[in-house]
């Protein structure tokens, strides 16, 4: 665990220079707009430790993934979101001396991400080897308005010198991924160009050996200005171009206690959004248009356009500003990864900080971020997350099919960037097939949040039923048991795989084959030719399939222990000797410290397993069930993975276990700024920082939705003076404040609105407020 980062409200600081945890600052200080997004990386050259990331959402790169024991049914490559040019590029020579802080004396230094504004910012004074003493000054933003393009303004002011300065403005292209196979790199160049300060550069990505990936084109442009003071300066450019890498460098005297200032306007445009014809017309307009508007007024829409983002989402948590600064960088990095504006796009668990995982979609994005966009987002922003899976039936269908399935059965990918598995350790890409379950989830979540019930007859009942399909072949009856059983899976806890009866995976099957059934049966009593028009689309035969799925719904097999009352993760749960985690405290994390045959035969669990069942319908569960099976798991979970805590806050809030929600709140909500697993530097945890958000909005303040209500159940965490969150609901956006036992429902846009507290109805008039105490 780290503790550098000054705890502010708004700001993530870096007061004084880490150098030696500045791949762990790029990455809390990354920039995105849900188009492109980079890591924190200083301008200008820095030969000490960094990882350089430049991402453009959408562009990605099969890489190769054929190792070891290959596997009838393997995918035949990885998708990578893929190293993108590098477009922030200002290198300062001065007096033949490279300006780097890895070889200068740093004499003070502040870099500051501002989530307010979504403005990096730097300040630092330093001393070249030559006794030079240069103060710079930037500030770098990703438009949210020109979400296309970005903009620095870079500043050098000599503190102690007049010198001669080259310096070079670039957009370098050279770039690879630090994890791709051998050093590969994954662009070509198309075309570069370069004239008065402005330059131009095309990659493309390499042909892959598969038809079925597109390649992707790039056109990175950019323009700048000079100033000298607040008066812009002419200068001569000299252009400079090497292979993809396009660059323009001016010379200019530098006078002692003057500022100069950079001013360098850049865009991305990807062939994803542009016709290859007109890439690169398109971007010099790009570029004239934002370079026209100038850095100011860009700067003015961009607060503008954040302020309204935390208008709808900000969460305020009073007496504790490490628990301020934490939400608010959880909720600034979801909004920032994913906008919802193109239903082709999804969030990859590290979003636009960092290449692991591949920067592709798992459950994480249906189980974990989808409560967070309903909440916050307009509904078409979550909607588009449930039309991502139905654009990728087809090749669920085919990507059954490769494993044995027949008849429209689905099984969506366990990590997936155009809806092909990419996925390739059998025990999980065959076997956690409840990510299958999830997707079927999200669309129940969505319709009892949204009411938009028109959404399972246009898109949902398709999906679906490719997914009951599925589980309806998946299953198969044991004559011993007389029920139907589910062999070979892997639950979520991933310390555990090939089980049989994972006691999660079976509830869900069921649970899906059920809400599929109840979905025909509600649309054939209300609009029968749109039932008619989707039996007909999926060839669906009603009367025989959905009579085999009844019988699965009524006769599957749940592992279950008598004496102790509680649900069996799998069978053979009790085998294991039955240890708790006190146990092994010299021994975490254990996928660092033990073998994997040693985790696999241990009872330790990774993440929310049973209790991730549990906490999806919990409904279906009377609070003794919760509270004996939370007793029993929680003892043995070791939360290895970061969407486990939150999970867990959320039950132990509803059991009234004020303080183990507490402490598993912030293991989440603090996990990358304090670097709490050692792993931030790879990128940040996004997919679980919806986790933290749902951890205060449903753990803490108990939001559900009851019967087309929105119902709170909340509790103050003693740290806490007073928190309170904003949540839209239904065409209403509400401000819910909870002070001491009380709680106030402020109704800040929408006509009255009625919300359960506790159980207990109250109505809040349009524009107005109802407190009651609990
Ligand atoms: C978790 C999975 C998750 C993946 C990506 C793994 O460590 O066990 O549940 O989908 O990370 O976040």
């Amino acid at each position: 665990m780290k503790n550098y980062i000054t705890h502010d409200e708004w700001c993530i600081v870096e007061n004084g220079f880490h150098p030696e945890f500045n791949e762990i600052t790029e990455s809390l200080m990354s920039l995105g707009n849900g188009r492109m997004g980079g890591r924190g990386n200083f301008e200008e050259k820095f030969s000490g430790k960094t990882l350089q990331g430049n991402y453009v959402a959408g562009v990605w790169f099969p890489d190769k993934t054929r190792v070891g024991w290959w596997k009838n049914g393997y995918p035949n490559y990885f998708a990578k979101v893929i190293n993108a040019c590098n477009w922030t590029g200002i290198d300062i020579e001065i007096d033949g001396e490279v300006v780097d802080l890895n070889t200068s004396k740093v004499l003070d230094f502040t870099r500051t991400l501002n989530m307010k504004t979504g403005v990096l910012e730097r300040i630092c004074t330093i001393e070249l080897t030559s006794g030079k003493t240069l103060k710079i000054h930037s500030q770098r933003f990703l438009s949210l308005i020109d979400d296309e393009g970005g903009v620095i303004k870079y500043s050098i002011t000599p503190v102690n010198f007049y010198a001669p300065a080259k310096i070079t403005i670039s957009l370098d292209g050279d770039v690879s991924n630090k994890d791709s196979n051998h050093g590969e790199k994954f662009w070509n160049e198309i075309a570069k160009e370069t004239a008065h300060g402005e330059a131009f550069l095309t990659l493309e990505t390499k042909k892959s050996a598969w038809d079925t990936v597109p390649t992707f084109q790039v056109c990175t442009g950019m323009t700048f200005e000079v100033f000298k003071g607040l008066e812009k300066v002419d200068f001569a450019t000299f252009p400079i171009k090497s292979e993809k890498y396009v660059a323009n460098e001016f010379k200019i005297n530098l006078e002692e206690n003057q500022t100069y200032t950079i001013v360098k306007y850049a865009v991305n445009l990807s062939s994803e959004n542009h016709t290859i014809e007109d890439l690169t017309e398109d971007t010099k307009s790009y570029i004239a248009k934002i370079s026209q508007k100038g850095f100011e007024q860009m700067l003015a829409e961009q607060t503008a356009a954040w302020a309204k983002k935390w208008e709808g989402n900000d969460i305020q948590i009073e007496g504790d500003v490490a628990a301020q600064q934490a939400i608010r960088f959880n909720i600034f990095h979801l909004q920032q990864t994913y906008t919802g504006e193109d239903a082709r796009l999804n969030i990859g668990p590290k979003g636009f900080t960092g290449e692991k995982y591949g920067g592709v979609t798992y459950w994480d994005t249906e189980a974990y971020c989808l409560p967070f966009y309903l909440s916050t987002s307009e509904q078409k922003v979550a909607r588009n997350l449930l039309v991502y899976r139905h654009n990728h039936l087809q090749k669920a269908i085919e990507n059954a099919e490769k494993l044995g399935f027949s008849d429209g059965a689905a099984l969506y990918p366990m990590v997936t960037m155009n809806g092909e598995e990419c996925h390739n350790e059998w025990e999980i890409t065959f076997e956690e097939i409840h990510r299958n379950g999830a997707i079927a989830y999200a669309i129940y979540d969505y319709i009892r949040y949204t009411g938009d019930s028109k959404y399972l007859e246009e898109y949902g009942l398709e999906v679906l039923t490719g997914i009951s399909r599925f589980w309806a072949q998946r299953v198969n009856w044991s004559s011993d048991k007389n029920k139907y059983v589910m062999l070979g899976v892997t639950g979520p806890n991933e310390y555990e795989n090939n089980v049989n009866n994972n006691w999660y995976t079976n509830y869900l099957a069921v649970w899906c084959l059920k809400y599929t059934l109840e979905g025909f049966k509600t649309l054939k009593n209300q609009n029968l030719e749109k039932f008619n028009e989707i039996i007909e689309k999926t060839k669906l035969n009603f009367d025989t399939e959905a009579s085999k799925w009844q019988h699965i719904i009524d006769n599957m097999y749940f592992p279950y222990d008598e004496s102790r009352q509680v649900f069996l993760q799998q069978d053979g749960f009790l085998d294991k000797e039955l240890l708790t985690v006190d146990a092994i405290t010299k021994h975490r994390p254990i996928n660092q410290k033990w073998s994997w045959d040693r985790i696999l035969r241990s009872c330790f669990i990774k993440q929310a397993d049973v209790l991730q069942g549990m906490f999806f319908f919990e409904e279906d569960f009377s609070i003794d069930d919760l509270r004996r099976n939370f007793d029993f798991y929680e003892l043995m979970t070791v939360h290895e993975s970061s969407l486990s805590p939150c999970v867990h806050v959320i039950l132990a809030a509803k059991l009234g276990r004020k303080d183990k929600a507490y402490e598993m709140y912030v293991r989440t909500a603090r996990l990358d700024i304090d670097d709490y697993n050692n792993d931030t530097e790879d990128g940040l945890h996004i997919t679980s920082m919806a986790g933290t958000w749902m951890s205060v909005v449903k753990g803490f303040g108990g939001l559900r939705v009851k019967n087309d209500k929105l119902s709170f159940e909340p509790f103050l965490p003693e740290q806490w003076e007073g928190f309170s969150f904003r949540v839209g609901f239904r065409g209403n956006a509400l401000n819910i404040v909870i002070k001491g036992n009380n709680i106030k429902i402020e109704n800040i846009t929408g006509d009255k609105i009625k919300v359960l507290i506790y159980g207990k109805e109250i109505e809040v008039g349009s524009k107005s407020s109802a407190s009651i105490e609990y």
